[in-house]
């Protein structure tokens, strides 16, 4: 088996990693690659591989920067299966038309801008081309091993970062000798909420292991819990609206799930509770599909009163009418909605409302990148410009660690410890420093042998 590293690697997006086992030719992720103009440029460059000569590909899980490049893979001539957990190829669906969506919209205005009359902004792809990819999607469970060409066989295990996520176990045959190639995806916390905890593998003769937060140990989750309750009092009684910007994927589910976990203890039936986001509204509905996949403090849950999804005073508004209707509250009303950094999105239509207000809180549960202007308010900017206008930031911000969807380095280490045989690893899908931290904590914990990824570095196993 020979493994070739094209994306992520020493970098968070554009997961995509190239096996051939057994003269086959399969490619694990194919993700956008999220960024600066720049690096969101490398998008439409071509592949260093002929996608037409792609015998199959396995899909870890549903984030965009893990998938987003599918449709661009399938226009340039990849006709092979797609194999991925149930969930996620129904996650896949919601997340590959909203990126279309909004490679759509990016162009039109971009366009729009241009003032010689060349419309020459195209999107990397368009909702008419997600449909093909979704039909050669074929869903797996986890724990069930599949031939998927001759003589490579897959088995997705529970990785516990996001519902329908795997690890990916790839058996090859070659030459009467079997070799087992073991890709971490996106490994999630021990105790997210909802989700069970990334299930381990028995061994690997290589690894190729995520180390996002290679070097850090995240917040205890139920320190963050416990000050989320305390802005919501602290919000109630100053008489002032929640903002909550918040990814559709995930966090947004886990914020009604602490609601439902703590109802009562919150006092949360005085406040009206709005989802504004028909992204999120649409994963919900997926969640709601796959309670089978729940862990047994979630299903307890998602089995008492009130149910998350389901809170008495929840709306979920579609349309903009209704999302302009939350207007009408200036006090007791919790918003949630996207884009999570308030880069794009319904939020800002809130933060315009509400930034003003002194009484107004605004709670950051999720990363701020650079650049962003979720990062900016965290970062205390007194004045943000949003919709051309200078807008005064006269409400209360407040940035909660501790929900981080990804294993911390303690995290990694004792997932990694469970591997039997304690295997070579190549760390992908993190920044260098990161990458580094994890490597050196490998190396002095266990002795084992680490290297990052390269673009264009090949290994045989
Ligand atoms: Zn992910």
């Amino acid at each position: 088996m020979r493994v070739r590293f094209h994306g992520a690697a020493g970098e968070v997006t554009g997961s995509c990693h190239e096996v051939e086992a057994n003269g086959h030719r399969v490619i694990l992720d194919c993700g956008l690659i999220q960024g600066s103009a720049q690096d969101e440029r490398r998008n439409f460059e071509p592949f260093l591989f002929d996608p037409a000569a792609v015998d199959a590909l396995v899909l870890s899980h549903g984030h965009i920067d893990h998938c987003g490049r599918l449709p661009v893979l399938v226009k340039r001539g990849f006709t092979g299966p797609i194999w991925t957990h149930a969930a996620t190829a129904d996650l896949l669906k919601v997340m590959l038309e909203d990126s279309a969506f909004i490679a759509e919209m990016d162009a039109e205005q971009a366009n729009k801008r241009r003032e010689d009359g060349h419309a020459d902004h195209k999107p990397l792809f368009t909702r008419a081309d997600v449909g093909p990819v979704l039909r050669q999607v074929k869903p797996l469970a986890y724990d069930a091993p599949q031939e998927i060409l001759p003589g490579v066989t897959v088995v997705l295990r529970d990785a516990g970062h996001i519902l329908g996520s795997a690890t990916v176990e790839l058996r090859a045959r070659e030459n009467g000798a079997e070799r087992t190639l073991v890709f971490s995806g996106d490994l999630g916390m021990k105790g997210t909420p909802i989700l069970r905890d990334p299930a381990p593998v028995p061994r690997a003769d290589l690894l190729l292991l995520e180390s996002t937060y290679g070097g850090r140990a995240h917040r205890e989750r139920a320190a963050t819990v416990t000050e989320i309750g305390e802005i919501l009092d602290h919000a109630w009684s100053d008489g002032g609206n929640v903002l909550i910007p918040a990814f559709a994927v995930g966090r947004t589910q886990e914020m009604l799930y602490w609601f439902a976990r703590y109802w009562d203890e919150w006092n949360l039936s005085r406040w009206k509770i709005f989802l504004d986001s028909p992204m999120a509204t649409k994963v919900v509905e997926v969640y709601d599909r796959h309670e089978d996949l729940f862990d047994t403090a979630g299903r307890k849950v998602f089995a008492g009163k009130p149910h998350p999804f389901r809170l008495p005073n929840l709306r979920y508004t579609a349309d903009v009418e209704a999302s302009r209707g939350i207007n009408a509250h200036e006090r007791g009303a919790i918003i949630i909605a996207g884009s999570g950094m308030c880069n794009g999105g319904r939020i800002r239509h809130h933060l315009r409302q509400n930034l003003g207000r002194k009484q107004a809180h605004v709670l950051f549960v999720g990363y701020q990148a650079h650049g962003t202007l979720g990062r900016r308010l965290v970062d205390g900017a007194p004045r943000v410009r949003m919709f051309g206008e200078d807008i005064q930031v006269n409400a209360q911000r407040h940035t909660v660690g501790g929900l981080s969807a990804h294993s911390d380095q303690p995290g990694l280490l004792a997932w990694y410890a469970q591997i039997e045989n304690r295997p070579r690893t190549v760390l992908v899908h993190g920044e260098d420093d990161a990458r580094e931290a994890l490597a050196e904590a490998m190396k002095s914990r266990f002795g084992s042998d680490v290297s990052l990824s390269r673009p264009g570095m090949e290994i045989e196993v």
